[in-house]
């Protein structure tokens, strides 16, 4: 078994990017500009926000977090997103999910930009991705196939199965995995809370990628010999012996699977640091093609 590991990939990355700021700068133009907006104060959210900014200031990016109140309106909101529209400084926005309950979550989403949509969420990134033209690929599933591809993970003709249809992962790494491109070119099964003989499916998986939300759902006999695992989980469990109060557990049995595969991703240091990655290399993109 190897571990696929994303810490280290994404600091490759990470210093790629950082060369290509050095050029920028160099050359007299101001660096890429990222803005988060955070309504509330949900912990998850506000820990996912400061890593984006961190991330910003070590590879030289600059960046912006709007924070706004859990209690603005929808309309209130949408404006600020208007501002950021146009705002000439800023080359990508992103607005941290989840909002609270009195916000429609698609309606932020149609308003945002699609040339700032650097979590590549709206539908003109969506659909451009479906076609395999120029777009922002959302940063999980972008971030997965990098993982793939520095691991020179061999994808063609392999069964490819998905578990989760999500819009920001199962569906968009679905997608990616049954083109024509490498890595791609897979065979590809998406399943769902409603697929049946999902034990069956996922022992016929050559590749597995996970992103459900249900610690430790895959276990060592849904797994082929040799298989390659991605767990895309990540659900907070409170542990008293951890500083945070909680730990991080994912969707697959890492424990047990783990011996059964040829390569897998373990819930810490990979996909979480490729999601991370990838938001940069996105604006990095919205930098250049302004
Ligand atoms: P989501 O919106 O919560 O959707 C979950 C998907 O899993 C749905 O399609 C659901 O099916 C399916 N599902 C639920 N229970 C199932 C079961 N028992 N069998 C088969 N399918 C089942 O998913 P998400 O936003 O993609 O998140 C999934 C996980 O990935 C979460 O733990 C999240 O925190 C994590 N995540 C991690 C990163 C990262 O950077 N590491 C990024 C994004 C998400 P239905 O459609 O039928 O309901």
């Amino acid at each position: 078994m190897q571990l696929l590991d994303g810490t280290s990939c994404s600091k490759e990355i990470r210093e790629e990017i950082k060369k290509d700021v050095n050029s920028i700068v160099a050359r007299g133009e101001r660096p890429p500009h990222l803005a988060a907006v955070l309504v509330g104060n949900d912990g998850a959210s506000q820990n996912y926000v400061a890593f984006k900014v961190k991330d910003c200031k070590e590879v030289g990016f600059d960046s912006t977090t709007i924070r706004l109140d859990e209690t603005i309106t929808e309309k209130e909101l949408l404006n600020k997103i208007e501002e950021l529209n146009h705002d000439e400084k800023i080359d990508g926005f992103i607005v941290q999910l989840p909002l609270p309950k009195h916000i429609n979550e698609n309606n932020v989403i149609l308003a945002i930009n699609s040339k700032k949509d650097v979590d590549g969420f709206c539908p003109e990134n969506v659909g451009n991705l479906v076609l395999g033209l120029p777009t922002y690929i959302s940063a999980t599933p972008n971030g997965i196939m990098e993982l793939l591809r520095r691991n020179k993970i061999e994808t063609e003709g392999k069964h490819c199965v998905v578990l989760g249809r999500s819009n920001i992962v199962g569906t968009p790494i679905a997608v990616l995995m049954s083109r024509n491109t490498a890595p791609g070119n897979a065979t590809v099964t998406m399943a769902h809370s409603r697929t049946k003989n999902l034990k069956e499916l996922c022992l016929s998986a050559d590749i597995l990628i996970v992103a459900i939300g249900k610690t430790e759902f895959v276990k060592a006999d849904m797994v082929k010999l040799g298989a390659v695992v991605i767990d895309v989980g990540q659900t907070r469990v409170p542990d008293s012996s951890k500083k945070t109060g909680f730990r991080n557990v994912g969707d697959v049995d890492f424990g047990n699977v783990k011996d059964k595969c040829s390569y897998i991703t373990y819930v810490t240091g990979g996909v979480g640091p490729m999601t991370r990655a990838s938001l940069l290399q996105n604006t990095l993109k919205a930098h250049q093609r302004r």
